[in-house]
This record gives C-alpha cells, structure tokens and sequence, in this order.
C-alpha cells in the first residue's frame, strides 16, 4: 500500500515527560477505511499517542503525520478532518441530545440550518439515538453517552475518527452497542481506537497494534495476529522448568517470543516464530540437544489474540 493510501504514520515518534518514556519511537501506519485497534494496558502510552496525533501535546521526538498533515505545523488543519472522542466525554447534563450535536455541528459547519438539522438527524439514527434525540442526557446510560460522542466525532464527516477507549468503562451490552456503531461507521471514514479490552478488537478492528511501556511490540493485520503473529505458534511440554529450553530457543533469530506456562512437574512453552521452515526442521531438535529435557508433547499452534497479548504484556517477548 503505498503512503497516499495511509491516513496516519508515525516516525519514531516519542514523548518523553519528567523522567517517564510515555512514548518511545513509534511507528505506525493506519490505512484509509480500516478499523485500527490501539491495544494496551493501562498506562502503556495510549493517550499520549493519541493527543501527539492530534496536536494537542508537542513531541519530544520524531514525528507523526495524517492525511500527509504535520501534526505540529498543521494540527489546525488535522484537527479539521478528524473527529476526536476523549476518553471522557463531558456533556451539559441538562441538555438533550439534538441540542448537544447542534453545539457540535456548528462548530464546523456553516450551512443553512436544515442541512444541520437533517445531518444531526442522521447521525443520531447512525448511532441508534434518534428515539432519545430529545432526551436531556442526564438520564443517558454509559453506552448511550459514548454513542452521543461517537456521534459528535462524527457529525462533520470527518476523514478520521479518533476514540479515545470508547468502550472501556461500559457494561457488556453498552460495549456491544457502541462496537456495533462502530462497525457500522467503518463505511463513512476511518477509525482508529485505543483499548485495554482485547475482546473489543477481536471484535472490531481490521488492524491491531499493541502497546506496552511506551513501545510497540506488534503490528499486524488482525487475521495475521490470530494466525500467530508474523509467523506460526509451537506448543511444547517439557519436564520440569523448561528454563533451559526457552533460553536455547530465544537464541534463535526465527524465534520471536517463547512463553513459559509452569504446571506441577512439567512446563508448556509457546513458540513464535517467523521462520515456519525453520522450526520444523530445528525447534525439537534444538530442544532436545540438552539431554537433561524430556519432551512430552508438540504441536503447532493456532491461538488467540489474548493469548498474544498476555504473552507479550507479561513478558517472554524479545525486545
Ligand atoms: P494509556 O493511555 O495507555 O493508559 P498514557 O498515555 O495515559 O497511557 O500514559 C503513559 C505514561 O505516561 C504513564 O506512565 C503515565 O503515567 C505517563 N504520563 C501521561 N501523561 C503524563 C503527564 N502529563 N505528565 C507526566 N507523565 C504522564
């Protein structure tokens, strides 16, 4: 794909506060209409990120463009196209929500009040509000109101949609709704959304990157996630620790993570590689070079984001 058809790329982009790497040289690359997950666990450098990309904070390194914009020259001009839900979106709790998108829409748009109203109109059915448009959002649940800001983002019809963990503080039935909307405005623009949830972007997202300590530690299509990251995933029990194991695989340049699961007498270890080759030929031979390892079952390994992402959260991951 080449870099027209990227709506966001980072260079080695950093933000470095007090003593704290929130971020620490980025590299990201978000494709027009998709849906791109920003996964992480709290404090992994989510928002920070996020308020680089819009301009709201200045980086200490590299850079970050959108729509071929700078995001510090031309943050104005970014933050034009795109629509911006906060993690915390607060609202006039007096007010109902046609009122609150007529705030939104006017900021930007200037047409004759029936286009407002008819664009309000639609956008609150996109978001299934139009049967509480005239509701003060007092009453709103927590998925009503992130649908509300969703709606707000979205009103000008922007080419970027920024959310800012849009379902992390909802109830089951509020996330699902608000991933529905989310998936049903994949049409409209593109959507970039941080999250700390990974069933959400099992869920809805094309494209994953994951987060952690300010650095990113993958970025893939989701489907090549769920397949085992850049290449296949090995299962292999071992007695014992399985310390020695890990360390002789982690030698290995096709070897990209190995996970350690200990289980009474024995060990399951999981194993990344990008070499599929490689592995078949060399994983269990190099295993059992170490006489002392009894090795009681392989195979290989289809798994799950989740398991991806504890994996690498909890470290096992080459760095
Ligand atoms: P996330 O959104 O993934 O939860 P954040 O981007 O909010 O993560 O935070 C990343 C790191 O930067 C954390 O260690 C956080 O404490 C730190 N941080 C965020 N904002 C500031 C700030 N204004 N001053 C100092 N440290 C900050």
């Amino acid at each position: 794909m080449n870099s027209e058809q990227m709506v966001i790329q980072t260079a080695g982009l950093s933000k470095q506060y007090k003593g704290v790497n929130a971020l620490q040289g980025l590299n990201l690359q978000v494709a027009q209409h998709s849906i791109f997950g920003f996964l992480g666990p709290n404090g992994a450098g989510k928002s920070t990120a996020i308020k680089l990309l819009l301009g709201l904070i200045q980086p200490t390194g590299g850079r970050a463009t959108l729509f071929g914009l700078d995001s510090v020259k031309d943050s104005v001009a970014i933050r034009q196209r795109v629509g911006y839900l906060a993690q915390d979106p607060r609202y006039y709790a007096h007010m109902t929500a046609r009122e609150t998108m007529r705030f939104a829409a006017r900021f930007f748009y200037s047409g004759p009040k029936e286009a407002i109203e008819a664009r309000i109109k639609e956008t609150l059915e996109l978001v299934g509000l139009q049967d509480k448009a005239d509701r003060p959002i007092k009453g709103f649940s927590g998925g009503e109101r992130q649908r509300l800001g969703i709606a707000q983002a979205q009103v000008n019809y922007p080419d970027l949609l920024i959310l800012d963990e849009p379902a992390a503080a909802l109830d089951p039935q509020g996330r699902r709704d608000v991933l529905a909307v989310m998936e049903r405005l994949r049409k409209h623009t593109t959507i970039f959304y941080s999250t700390h949830i990974l069933d959400d972007v099992q869920r809805v997202s094309d494209s994953v990157a994951i987060l952690n300590h300010g650095q990113l530690i993958a970025q893939a299509p989701i489907e090549q996630l769920l397949a085992g990251g850049s290449g296949v995933a090995y299962s292999l029990t071992v007695c014992g620790d399985g310390q020695s194991a890990q360390q002789a695989l982690l030698s290995e340049p096709w070897v990209t993570a190995v996970a350690r699961q200990a289980n009474h007498t024995e060990t399951t270890l999981q194993i990344n590689v990008t070499d599929e080759a490689a592995a078949e030929t060399q994983l269990l031979r190099l295993v059992l070079a170490d006489e002392a390892t009894a090795v009681t079952a392989f195979g290989r390994k289809k798994y799950n984001l989740e398991e991806i992402f504890l994996q690498m959260v909890d470290g096992g991951i080459k760095q």
